[in-house]
């Protein structure tokens, strides 16, 4: 036999007269027998169900025409519509018009054996048999036509390498713009769009899961006396395709950075969690300006962290203007450098005496303070336990430190006393938990957390962003509250219920004078403004002035849970100023968080990644200052919205 000689090995099996399994190889014809009993073999095994009747085919190819593989790329679709919408815009960069009226053809091409021949600009069949469709065949992968283990190849199924042979025969049709197909398998969401220029494009998400409806078109631009010569292309023509990847690409390509940011925006978008900025045309309160020109409206704001009001309060503004002119706009260096003028220091010693703590360290953010807290008390050989709903701040701190990182279920000090138990290799242990968490609103239990702590050795870190000014008969907090200890470390922002700017951690001199040391947010990061601080140290006397504050922001929620209840809507009060209207699926919640706006109540949809997916919720934030006819108006609309969505 002559060993150069090649054969066309194709196999087709059936079950019922329906279309199960096919493959083709194109093999040196001593490796044919071999070959065939192996697509045999994976025809017999085939997961939707034996054949009764598998065709094997032994052709000689003819003369083979050599092609590269199409360029591939992946197109990341989080639903079956965004997938549709991203194989329409890429017919149409091809040039491709109708593009609608294409995809609509696909439930007529489940039921056909090949392909859909499509005129491409008026979308006449143009293939012969309209049950049968056009067949692309007699094409292979380049190893299996040189190499001799194509026995085994033939046995594994690869569906993509498969595909993009296919697909890379078809593009180099003559008259051919373009194809595209959807997965007939059920199990199978998968599709593609190819043409020689834009390569083939995978896309991951074009129809839903358990739809036996797919196939494939392909678009024909010339003559009607070229058709003839495409379809004997397509169908008798062998092809031996190089350079076939044996997997598809990660999503993000390098060479395409900017398509694959667009495509994740795009995938973000379909899921229904696309964020952007909010414009208010005012001052922070309980009644903002937003929309643009003519549409431009008040609304009442039910999501601030503004919680007493003081953002806007003029004793904190005048305090600020005047340390703007006294210390001018930027501080000029960080805070070891040149950056510590007095008010900072003043602030540190008032945020002390506030919390009942010997010192504080400020830093330009609560986020700040959380990082540098975290990466400086732990680090690579300890470790943090840290409970599964800690702020985002939280989470970054803990993975910046290095330290190993243990989640302990939500609120649970058993768990935490569990995992304690079995970390007793750490030289370091921590635990950091939020005291107000600031998606649900409730309340951490101190007493029980700061024991479980120190029977186990370990450091405690308390973050009171929305517990300070909240929390406690004067707002001073979970400690007030609970009449107990102190966590080693209590950090806060000032930039909630204080209505200023900057970040701090509360603990013993000691700790204070170590993260002074080692704490890198506020060694190398520029001191907050004197303004800044002037502002908070004002809003820190109006909270010490006026502890009504604090008490009519609970009066609030307390009446807003209420009217809630009034209204059929189950709202948790934890105990704080925020209260959660769990919603569940990502989109409802924000088509009722519009439809609350266009009725004039600002309550943001709050959806993964910042809550788990599937728990979306209205996250509605109080202030003292908010009526009880906004409230009661609010607690209605609310309830009219998820009655309606
Ligand atoms: C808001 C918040 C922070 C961050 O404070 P900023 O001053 O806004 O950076 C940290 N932790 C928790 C729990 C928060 O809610």
């Amino acid at each position: 036999m002559n060993e150069s000689r090649l054969l066309s090995v194709k196999m087709r099996a059936s079950a019922r007269g329906e279309h199960v399994s096919g493959a083709e190889r194109i093999v040196p014809a001593a490796a044919a027998p071999r070959v065939a009993a192996a697509l045999v073999a994976r025809a017999l095994s085939h997961s939707k169900g034996e054949p009764d009747f598998v065709n094997l085919k032994l052709e000689d190819p003819g003369e083979i025409m050599r092609l590269e593989a199409l360029r591939v790329s992946t197109c990341v679709t989080a639903t079956a519509e965004e997938g549709r919408r991203a194989a329409a815009d890429i017919l149409r960069g091809a040039g491709v018009g109708r593009v609608d009226e294409i995809m609509a053809l696909f439930s007529e091409t489940h039921s056909m054996r090949g392909a859909m021949l499509l005129d491409a600009d008026t979308l006449e069949r143009l293939e012969p048999d309209r049950e049968r469709g056009v067949r692309a065949t007699r094409m292979d992968a380049a190893p299996c036509a040189v190499g001799a283990s194509s026995a085994a190849s033939a046995a594994k199924k690869n569906h993509f390498a498969e595909a993009v042979v296919l697909a890379t025969k078809v593009a180099n049709a003559p008259g051919i713009v373009g194809e595209i197909c959807v997965s007939d398998d059920p199990d199978y969401v998968t599709g593609y769009v190819a043409t020689r220029e834009i390569g083939y494009r995978r896309i991951t998400t074009i129809k839903e899961m358990g739809d036996p409806r797919g196939g494939r078109i392909f678009l024909y631009r010339g003559p009607r006396s070229g058709v003839a010569e495409t379809i004997r292309f397509l169908e008798r023509q062998s092809v031996v395709v190089d350079g076939v990847p044996g997997s598809p690409p990660p999503a993000a390509p390098a060479l395409d950075a900017a398509s694959a940011l667009a495509d994740e925006l795009a995938a973000i978008d379909a899921a229904g969690l696309r964020r952007a900025c909010r414009v208010l045309h005012s001052p922070a309160g309980p009644v903002a300006a937003v929309g643009e020109g003519e549409e431009m409206r008040e609304v009442v704001v039910m999501s601030s962290n503004d919680y007493l009001d003081l953002a806007n309060d003029s004793r904190v503004k005048s305090a600020a203007a005047a340390a703007l002119e006294r210390w001018g706009a930027g501080s000029g260096g960080s805070r070891l450098t040149t950056g510590t003028q007095d008010p900072h220091r003043e602030l540190e010693r008032r945020i002390a005496a506030f919390k009942g703590e010997e010192a504080a360290v400020l830093y330009a953010t609560g986020y700040m303070a959380n990082v540098g807290v975290l990466t400086a008390l732990a680090g690579k050989g300890g470790v943090i336990l840290s409970d599964e709903l800690n702020h985002a701040s939280i989470i970054d701190g803990a993975r910046l430190s290095g330290a190993a990182v243990v989640v302990y279920r939500h609120a649970d000090m058993d768990d935490l006393a569990a995992k304690l138990s079995s970390c007793g290799g750490f030289a370091r242990r921590l635990v950091v938990s939020d005291g107000v968490f600031s998606m649900d609103g409730d309340i951490l239990d101190l007493p029980r957390f700061v024991s479980v702590c120190r029977a186990h050795g370990a450091l405690s870190v308390v973050d009171e962003a929305h517990a300070t000014g909240v929390v406690g008969a004067t707002g001073r907090g979970l400690r007030e509250l609970f009449g107990c200890d102190a966590p080693d470390v209590t950090v806060g922002t000032l930039s909630k219920a204080l209505g200023a700017e900057g970040g701090f951690a509360a603990t013993s001199r000691l700790v204070a004078d170590y993260l002074v040391n080692k704490s890198r947010p506020f060694i190398f990061s520029t001191a907050p403004m004197a303004a800044s601080a002037a502002a908070a140290l004002a809003a820190l006397d109006v909270l010490e002035a006026e502890p009504w504050r604090v008490a009519r922001l609970r009066g609030n929620m307390e009446f807003f849970v209420g009217e809630c209840a009034k209204a059929g809507v189950d709202v948790r009060d934890g105990g704080s100023a925020i209260a959660p209207v769990v919603v569940g699926d990502e989109a409802r919640a924000a088509r009722i968080s519009e439809a609350l706006l266009a009725k004039g109540f600002l309550v943001p949809a709050i959806r993964y990644p910042s809550v788990a997916k599937g728990a979306a919720r209205l996250r509605v934030a109080l202030m003292c200052s908010h009526t009880r006819e906004q409230l009661s108006a609010a607690a209605k609309a609310i309830g009219e919205g998820i009655a309606f969505f």
